[in-house]
């Protein structure tokens, strides 16, 4: 069997207790070395066999995959943050799917929340934003044009850019292009919850300045909205005047009580 594991942002213990498990249990780890803590590699046993994916191709990594099936053994492909994310999990699984080999995906911490945990953020406040962003500026990877960094901008919406603080001049210019106002509140989160964590807080338009100052080229994450500062307003789920499934909220003199939203339904 072969298990595609998300190895969280950083920090080793921020690995879930199945991914751990699977860790301690393999006999193979391919893991992505460029960015996976590697104490992790210390729950492997002694005689587990370890391959950094950083220095091979997916020919390569495949082919370790597919020699460890063919022995039987337990295979860990360990990948950064969750790999539903820039994880290039999909032409693997492709590829195990065409030798008719099982595999599954145990997910992990990504590290767009190590960022949030970071900054003490909520990136969906009441009032501000319901939605977050998740993408990154064209790289050697292109980013289809229709999800330019300026066409999102126009929502305002909360947005968190991976891969791209190599890019920060013209990321800010898409921003701003795009409709945030310079002065929007926006972070430099490099290498959340490791050790040398650096969160660096500033406007859309001087991300770049501010990423320099501190020598911060590449591990980061930009968050840019105004849910990292300001006012919003507090949340239906826990105010007293709202009756939920789990919760009789007080009656009102003015407007009726009781009324049900989603939010009623789900404790979040
Ligand atoms: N699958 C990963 C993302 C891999 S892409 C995840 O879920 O997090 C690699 C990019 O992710 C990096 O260039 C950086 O932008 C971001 N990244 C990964 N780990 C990070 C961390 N601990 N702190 C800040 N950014 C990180």
């Amino acid at each position: 069997m072969i298990t595609f594991v998300g190895a969280g942002p950083g920090a080793a213990d921020l690995i879930t207790l199945r991914g751990q498990r699977l860790l301690q249990e393999a006999d193979v780890v391919v893991y992505a070395g460029s960015l996976v803590n590697p104490d992790l590699l210390s729950l492997c046993r002694e005689s587990c066999r370890v391959y950094n994916s950083a220095e091979m191709t997916l020919e390569e990594v495949m082919a370790v995959m597919e020699k460890g099936e063919d022995k039987g053994l337990r295979v860990v492909r360990l990948h950064t943050g969750d790999p539903c994310l820039y994880g290039a999990i999909k032409e693997q699984m492709d590829r195990l799917d065409e030798k008719g080999i099982a595999y599954e995906v145990c997910p992990g911490v990504s590290s767009f929340c190590g960022a949030a945990a970071a900054l003490g953020a909520e990136y969906t406040l009441p009032g501000v934003s319901q939605s977050v962003v998740i993408t990154r500026m064209a790289g050697r990877t292109p980013v289809p044009e229709r999800e330019s960094i300026r066409s999102f901008a126009a929502h305002r919406a909360t947005m968190v850019i991976f891969l791209s603080a190599g890019m920060l001049p013209e990321l800010s210019e898409e921003l701003i292009n795009g409709g945030y106002s310079p002065e929007t509140p926006a972070a430099v989160v490099y290498k959340a919850t490791w050790p040398e964590e650096k969160v660096l807080r500033c406007t859309v338009e001087t991300l770049a300045e501010t990423a320099r100052e501190e020598g911060v080229r590449k591990t980061a994450l930009i968050v840019v909205g105004e849910v990292l500062e300001g006012e919003y307003d507090r949340s239906k789920l826990y105010d007293p005047f709202f009756t939920t499934e789990f919760r009789q909220g007080k009656e009102m003199k003015q407007e009726p009580a009781g009324v049900r939203t989603e939010e009623g339904g789900t404790d979040e």
